[in-house]
């Protein structure tokens, strides 16, 4: 049976940047990609709808995102900053609110208020430092009883609630509002951090796989795509990793795969009861994520919209035929997007006027590689699962965006998580 130092298990960010690290270190490395590519939930279609290229996963990053920031920068790749919109579009329950703010003047107290709850909130965290240690509990709740508890009123309370669906791709039922407010406090507190966080920061010119491929390159590990790992048996002097094309050993083994999809492999001795229940829970983002071309629809449309299929609906460039539309929902059966009548209904909730000629998704929640779009927590699963789903048993790590810190759930974190699971096994070694 073949032998490597160590078998890296997903070929996402988190995978490839540790088995880069750990090639760096001299390190034999084997990843093991179930999918017929890399990049897991990033996957850049070059000519995915009119010859433009779509992030069907995947897609914005910030320069606050450190670990992402410094893979750009060593390998040169080409990103861009995103263009303002010359104003925001407000919908509430499909009607498009003609004012430049989403209240009306007798509520801009409310707005306010809601404003300083939030503030307030993000000022309690660091995010550096695991938020289940941090007395956040009251914060840990669904997004909808935030909104209740910090007293919001008016289009503040659902423009507000919709935004934390769409930043965590989540019902306001199921995500945690502390995961959302985490993303203010790692804008530095900043509100418009938080909004360029979600959807107005930087993207990669040739895709997220420009990057992707760069680190793998760099990283002088054999990859073996369509492998997908059915069994990981450690005892005390190795691991044997079983998978598609046959079985190999390795001194350790770093799991990589999402949470929801840890539970399908098969781990001897088995995962501990924390592990499972996690894999078995899976995390609340359980949105959709769909492109649309459009005509009859501002080419800097960046729609903010509650009591709407979409909670958000932004272009993003122009072809000769229409206006190029990323739309999240955070339910996954509010749109069917393989029914353009469908589409369009929900985009004409932002543009009225709006004629769909194409739409493309890809559907994250039903691949079984994934289960589900990015790693929201459900409403207390910080204090059951964040240290958890990170911590080493034996031989075998575990890396993956879910288990960062600051910007889990992001590329970002994917990156600071790889880098992490890779000092966490050269450490063990020596
Ligand atoms: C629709 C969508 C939009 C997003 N938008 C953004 C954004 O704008 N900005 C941002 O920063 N982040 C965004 N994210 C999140 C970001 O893409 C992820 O957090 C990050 O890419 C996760 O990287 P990872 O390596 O931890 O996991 P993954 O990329 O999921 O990699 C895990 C790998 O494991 C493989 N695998 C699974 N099971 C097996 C098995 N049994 N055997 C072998 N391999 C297996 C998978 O195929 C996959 O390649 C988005 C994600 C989605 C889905």
């Amino acid at each position: 049976m073949e032998r490597y130092d160590v078998v890296v298990i997903g070929a996402g960010f988190a995978g490839l940047t540790a088995a880069r690290d750990l090639g760096a270190a001299g390190r034999r490395v084997l990843v093991l990609e179930a999918r017929d590519r890399i990049g897991g939930s990033t996957w850049y279609r070059p000519d995915a709808m009119d010859g433009a290229g779509l992030e069907m996963g995947g897609t914005w990053i910030v320069p606050q995102q450190p670990h992402v920031f410094a893979e750009v920068e060593r390998y040169g790749i080409a990103v861009r900053d995103s263009e303002l919109p010359q104003r925001m579009t407000w919908s509430a329950g499909g009607k498009v609110l003609d004012t430049l703010l989403p209240v009306p003047p007798e509520e801009y107290g409310a707005l306010e208020h809601a404003l300083r709850q939030l503030l307030a909130a993000g000022a309690r965290l660091d995010p550096e430092r695991p938020l289940s240690e941090q007395d956040l509990a009251d914060l840990d709740v669904p997004i909808r009883r935030w909104a209740d508890d910090a007293g919001l009123t008016g289009n503040a309370r659902e423009l507000l609630i919709s935004w934390f669906c769409g930043c965590a791709n989540a019902s306001e039922d199921t995500g945690s509002a502390l995961d959302i407010i985490r993303w203010l406090s790692s804008m530095d507190n900043s509100l418009w951090g938080m909004v360029q966080a979600s959807v107005l920061g930087y993207t990669f010119t040739d895709g997220t796989v420009s990057l992707a491929r760069a680190i793998l390159d760099d990283s002088g590990a054999r990859l073996e795509l369509s492998s997908p790992v059915s069994a990981v048996r450690a005892d005390d002097t190795g691991v044997v990793v079983e998978h598609a094309g046959g079985a190999v050993r390795g001194d350790r083994v770093l799991v990589t795969v999402p949470i929801g999809v840890l539970g399908d492999i098969e781990f001897s001795p088995g995962l501990p009861a924390d592990k499972r229940a996690a894999s078995a829970e899976n995390h609340a983002g359980q949105g959709q994520k769909i492109w649309a071309l459009a005509r009859n629809v501002p080419e800097d449309l960046s729609g903010f919209g509650w009591g709407t299929s979409f909670d958000y609906v932004g272009a993003m460039h122009t072809t000769e035929r229409g206006v190029v539309l990323v739309c999240f929902a955070p339910e996954h059966d509010r749109v069917d997007a393989a029914d353009l009548a469908d589409v369009q209904r929900a985009v004409r909730e932002f543009a009225p006027r709006a004629e769909v000629l194409d739409a493309c998704t890809h559907e994250w929640v039903h691949d079984p590689y994934s289960k589900g779009t990015w790693a929201t927590f459900r409403a207390g699963q910080f204090a059951r699962y964040e240290l958890a789903l990170g911590r080493p048993e034996g031989r075998v790590h575990f890396a993956g965006s879910h288990t960062a810190r600051r910007w889990r759930a992001f590329i970002d974190g994917a990156i600071e998580s790889g880098r992490r699971g890779a000092a966490e096994i050269l450490a063990a070694d020596q």
